[in-house]
């Protein structure tokens, strides 16, 4: 079945960005399922139009996109949706508003993505939030997804937003910060995929944050339920329920990873090290792995089957009970 690419927004802030990514999409042995987050920066921007109904930020929101939709040759596509959120300004605020100004995010950089690997020569289509979810508007549930055949159509690109959807009213509806990964993963899950690729700027899950914790290495193989852990505690800024649709989507695997890294594969298996992830908590660490329920007999504090709060800090608990276990991993 169709593999499923997401392109997350820290690696779409420019034209060149937007070939980057198309070209990474043509590369793919199988035309994909390609979810695209909005360019960085721009969902807060858009949130903050809507509590402001600022027009200077519409100008620069508008001009982000259209100077790079115009580099790319395909400035015409943005047009309707620029002015759709100008004329959107007007609107009084309502409980759906919010997800309807952050819609358009998602909706410009997957009409720019589309164009561009039309301009490519790719057959691709575009799905707008195809996503049929709750109403609960900013932070709403996935529960079908439309034209699913139509988006697991073999020989064809299917370009998607990522982070919203539609309730049943026909509203825009996002998923909540962060969530084009749980859109991919939930696509996923729903055409059969046995891949989604979860491309980002960042080598895989990460030991530790490296910033904070010298010998922090990106993970090869994340279990499921390791991986569920590190998102609901924060892990990389997941949306917290990224990896629940893989629970019941047995042969498909997740991965974390970089244009150019192996990244890390996240699946059903149950791989070493024993302890996998810390992470700074107040007054310590947690620190998440299936085997985390051995360090209760040093004090630790079980939060979950998978997962202790450890009065130590993160530099410390790394040392003590990742890092050696790193150097006998198969490196990837
Ligand atoms: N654009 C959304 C956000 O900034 C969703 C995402 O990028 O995953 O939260
Ligand atoms: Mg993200």
């Amino acid at each position: 079945m169709k593999p499923v690419v997401k392109i997350g927004g820290s690696l779409l802030k420019s034209a060149e960005d937007f070939v980057r990514a198309a070209r990474f999409v043509v590369s793919q042995r199988e035309p994909p399922v390609v979810v695209v987050s909005a360019m960085k920066g721009v969902t807060d921007a858009l949130l903050e139009l809507e509590k402001s109904r600022s027009i200077s930020i519409y100008y620069e929101i508008a001009r982000r996109h259209a100077s790079v939709a115009e580099a790319l040759g395909v400035l015409e596509a943005t047009r309707a949706p620029l002015k759709e959120l100008k004329d959107a300004l007007k609107m009084p605020r309502e409980a759906w508003t919010r997800d309807y100004f952050a819609s358009f995010g998602e909706r410009l950089s997957a009409i720019i993505l589309h164009a561009v690997l039309r301009r490519l020569g790719t057959p691709a289509k575009l799905f707008t939030a195809p996503l049929l979810t709750d109403d609960n508007y900013g932070n709403a549930e996935p529960l079908a997804l439309e034209s699913a055949d139509e988006i697991a159509e073999p020989g064809t690109v299917a370009v998607v937003t990522g982070y919203i959807g539609r309730s049943k009213e026909g509203r825009f509806t996002t998923v909540g910060r962060g969530g084009s990964d749980y859109v991919a993963t939930f696509i996923g899950r729903e055409i059969g995929s046995r891949r989604v690729s979860l491309i980002t700027e960042a080598l895989g899950v990460m030991t530790a944050d490296p910033r904070e914790v010298e010998g922090a290495e990106p993970l090869p193989l994340l279990s499921i339920y390791e991986a569920l852990e590190a998102a609901k505690l924060g892990v990389k800024h997941f949306h917290p329920r990224t990896f629940v649709p893989l629970l019941d989507a047995a042969s498909t695997v997740v991965e974390v990873r970089s244009y150019e890294s192996r990244g890390t594969l996240i699946g059903h298996f149950y791989p070493p090290p024993p302890c996998k992830v810390v992470i700074r908590c107040e007054g310590g660490s947690y620190i998440i792995g299936l085997a985390a329920y051995e360090l209760t007999k040093l004090g630790g504090v079980l939060l979950s089957r998978y997962a202790v709060r450890l009065n130590m800090a993160p530099r410390d608990a790394h040392e003590l009970f990742i890092r050696p276990h790193l150097k006998t991993l198969f490196k990837r």
